[in-house]
């Protein structure tokens, strides 16, 4: 009864504070759920609190008032459970939270509805107050299992500490609740005052973004406990030995006193700093000396030049002093785009490699560029701004599972980053910590640049060690050719020279008949046609050679519409009687299945003329040839002349495409036009490429291998269009990508 005036005084004051946090809430509104739902919460809070207040008044309010009170409390106290369940599943994101809301509210209206009905209309069928208390208590025990799962299952030091924080936060809550609700008597007091710590906390909680760390709090409330208590049992073991030493002793209790107090104060200071040694290597684990790790940290990595090394260096050297789990170096490069790729180079863990790449806009990149401060995985996740990036740029960071991420710059641009994962102690990483890492990523900065640059000079060397191979390629390329085109003046001359002698030892004979007056009818004729011979042989060597001099500058080609099978077999008739003569079979199949083309008929039937002679030549009397022409797709299709010949070295099969290219020694080769290995002067091959190729088409050679005894053949292939065009072949061969 007559404390009442106590219990309302402090109903006020804290109902004032309520109003106070209330008011902040207010004026910072719209600024997310949270902070509505906490400030419904507050609000509410000042209603329990008036209604505790009022509860206790009841010696000057009429009885109705005080029963009204007591009555709504446990209802209140109910709804301020639910409300704080529905916020911090809110705040740490657990997804079943609506169906927290609608079951809590739901259940509390019933429950308000009830109760106010049995204030006007008693007495209660219900014992309301019971099941008002008892719905509290499982919902209060809800919050606080549901926080306890989210403390454990969290791997990452910061979301543990929010946990912790809100866990805390709702014991101080539930605290104050239950101080109102279980009949207490003067300790009733208490529980608004309890409650507005809580209050404070949860106001914090939701308005910050960075929580204080709680375990240290907790450990700074523990160390002040146990040195508080040590120092007063002294004291107190001090005055009971003086009272001890006076009834035993005959010297006065000052006397005493003063000898046990100067003795107390002679050990106390030593003592003291040996307890607060104690109690801080109990608590925070073993210290290190800063500046000795950096020291021989920028020692070790001066030397570094490969990437990896550098990595692993980095975080061995904190995992000396730290017991991190996990870490990797993240070199950072630009982007086309202007944003970053971030790759990593795993050092301790398994960290996926994935490089991440963040746009030039991402809040993140942002953050990185402008602030050199350390960048935590809890402020990708938690931070109103950072949230706002990209999804895959959040879960790329957040797969390599890491708590801090340090910049690491090289003249003011960031180069990488050193990224740390969680200590083994589930500790956050305390700002001395941070401290330190950042002065050794800020070491890494040279050394990482050290390696990127060795990188850098071992990519220029590969890529010049490619290019001196290509080189020498080219320069044997070059030289074979280089080679040919001297061969070519003998063998012309050879070439050239054999119908010459031909034609001019037929002459002689002419002219000898014909001053001898012996000459007949019939010998004219005879001899005119082996005049004829080696002339078409002439012309067509000259011929051969005035359309490989226009490969260079350009054939001339002129399209109109024609018949593969008739170029086919305008091609072979030429070579009928060496075909019989060397006693060498000619098969055609699939001409009459391609459909007409468009094309430069002349040409056509040119190149595929040098095949077949090639096909003659270098096949012994008695094999085949064959010619197969087959659709390839809609726009083009396919010819191969296939013989059962000597073959081609696979060194030859690109080369002999060139002009003036023989394969072997001139030499070995012997003269006539269709004899076997008959000499030629290596222009066939290069003016069919560029009749091919002027129509869009392309021409390659498949052969085992040159074999002359074993004869394994070779098959030209001959891709065409339906529709000769200018430009390249749009055909791609199958295994020859791009
Ligand atoms: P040539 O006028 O000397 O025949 P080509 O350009 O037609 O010149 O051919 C170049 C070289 O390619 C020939 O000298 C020969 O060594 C080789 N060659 C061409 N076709 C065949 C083939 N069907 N079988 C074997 N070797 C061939």
């Amino acid at each position: 009864m007559e404390i009442w005036p106590y219990i309302s005084g402090i109903g006020i004051a804290v109902g004032l504070i309520h109003l106070i946090l209330f008011l902040i809430l207010l004026f910072r509104r719209g600024k997310g759920a949270g902070e509505k739902l906490a400030m419904a919460y507050i609000g509410f809070s000042l209603l329990w609190i008036a209604a505790v207040a009022l509860a206790d008044l009841e010696a000057i309010f009429l009885p109705v008032v005080t029963e009204s009170a007591n009555g709504l409390i446990p209802v209140l106290a109910l709804f301020l459970a639910v409300g704080y369940l529905v916020l911090v599943a809110l705040l740490l994101e657990y997804p079943s939270w609506p169906i927290f809301a609608t079951a809590g509210y739901t259940w509390t209206a019933i429950l308000l509805v009830t109760t106010v009905y049995f204030l006007f209309v008693p007495p209660p069928l219900l014992p309301l107050e019971q099941v008002g208390i008892g719905s509290w208590a499982s919902f209060t025990l809800g919050t606080v299992i549901a926080l306890t799962v989210g403390l454990f299952r969290s791997r990452m030091a910061f979301h543990r500490n929010r946990a912790l924080y809100w866990l805390l936060t709702a014991n101080a809550l539930s605290l104050g609740q239950a101080l109102t609700l279980f009949p207490l008597g003067p300790l009733r007091m208490v529980g608004p005052l309890v409650h507005i710590l809580g209050a404070v906390a949860l106001l914090r909680g939701v308005l910050t973004f960075w929580l204080p760390n709680v375990k240290a709090a907790l450990r700074s409330l523990f160390r002040f406990l146990f040195l508080f208590t040590a120092t007063a049992l002294l004291l107190a073991g001090v005055v009971m030995a003086v009272e001890r030493l006076t009834a035993i002793s005959v010297m006065p209790s000052t006397t005493w006193a003063l000898f046990l107090a100067v003795g107390v104060a002679l050990v106390y200071l030593p003592l003291y700093q040996a307890l607060v040694r104690l109690v801080d290597r109990l608590l925070a684990g073993v210290g290190f000396d800063p500046a000795q790790t950096l020291r021989d940290y920028s020692q070790t990595i001066s030397t570094v030049l490969d990437l990896e090394q550098l990595a692993q260096k980095a975080v061995q050297t904190v995992s000396q002093v730290l017991d991190v789990q996990r870490g990797a170096l993240l070199i950072a490069s630009e982007t086309e785009r202007g944003g970053l790729l971030l790759r990593p180079v795993p050092a301790l863990g398994e960290v996926p490699t994935d490089p991440i790449e963040l746009e030039p806009i991402s809040p993140i990149l942002v953050r990185l560029k402008e602030q050199d401060t350390p960048l935590f995985q809890y402020e990708v996740e938690h931070h109103p701004v950072l949230r706002e990036a990209l999804p895959k740029e959040r879960e790329g960071l957040r797969a390599l599972e890491m708590e801090i991420y340090l910049p690491i710059r090289v003249e003011g641009e960031l180069a990488g980053l050193l990224a740390l994962g969680p200590q083994r102690t589930g500790e956050p990483y305390a700002p001395r910590i941070v401290e330190f890492l950042s002065t050794l990523a800020h070491q890494t900065g040279v050394a990482l640049q050290n390696a990127r640059l060795f990188v850098g000079l071992q990519e220029l060397n590969a890529r010049i060690m490619q290019l001196n191979e290509s080189l020498r390629t080219a320069y044997e390329r070059l030289e074979r050719l280089d080679r040919a085109k001297s061969d070519f003046l003998s063998i012309a001359s050879h070439e050239l020279r054999t119908p010459l002698t031909q034609i001019r030892g037929y002459t002689d004979v002419l002219n000898d008949l014909a001053r001898s007056g012996t000459l007949t009818r019939d010998q004219i004729t005879r001899i005119t046609e082996n005049i004829s011979r080696p002339v078409r042989r002439l012309e067509r060597i000259i011929n051969a050679m005035l359309d490989a001099s226009q490969l260079e500058t350009g054939m001339s080609f002129h399209f109109a519409p024609t018949a593969l099978a008739g170029i086919i077999r305008m091609a072979i008739e030429p070579w009928l009687e060496a075909l019989q003569e060397r006693k060498l079979t000619l098969l055609t199949y699939g001409l009459e299945d391609i459909a007409p083309i468009r094309a430069d008929m002349d040409r056509l039937i040119q190149a595929f003329s040098n095949l077949i002679s090639n096909a003659i030549k270098f096949t012994p009397d008695g094999g085949r040839i064959t010619i197969e022409a087959r659709p390839l797709d809609e726009e083009h299709f396919e010819v191969t002349v296939t013989d059962t010949g000597i073959g081609i070295s696979k060194v030859d099969q690109e080369l002999i495409f060139e002009k003036f290219y023989r394969v072997g020694s001139i030499d070995l080769h012997s003269s006539g036009e269709y004899k076997f290995k008959g000499g030629g002067p290596g222009l066939g091959l290069s003016i069919a490429r560029g009749v091919i190729e002027g129509h869009g088409g392309c021409i390659w050679v498949e052969s085992e291998g040159y074999d002359e005894e074993r004869c394994p053949g070779s098959t030209f292939h001959v891709v065409l269009p339906y529709h000769a065009h200018r430009g390249p072949c749009r055909w791609k061969r199958p295994g020859q990508e791009g």
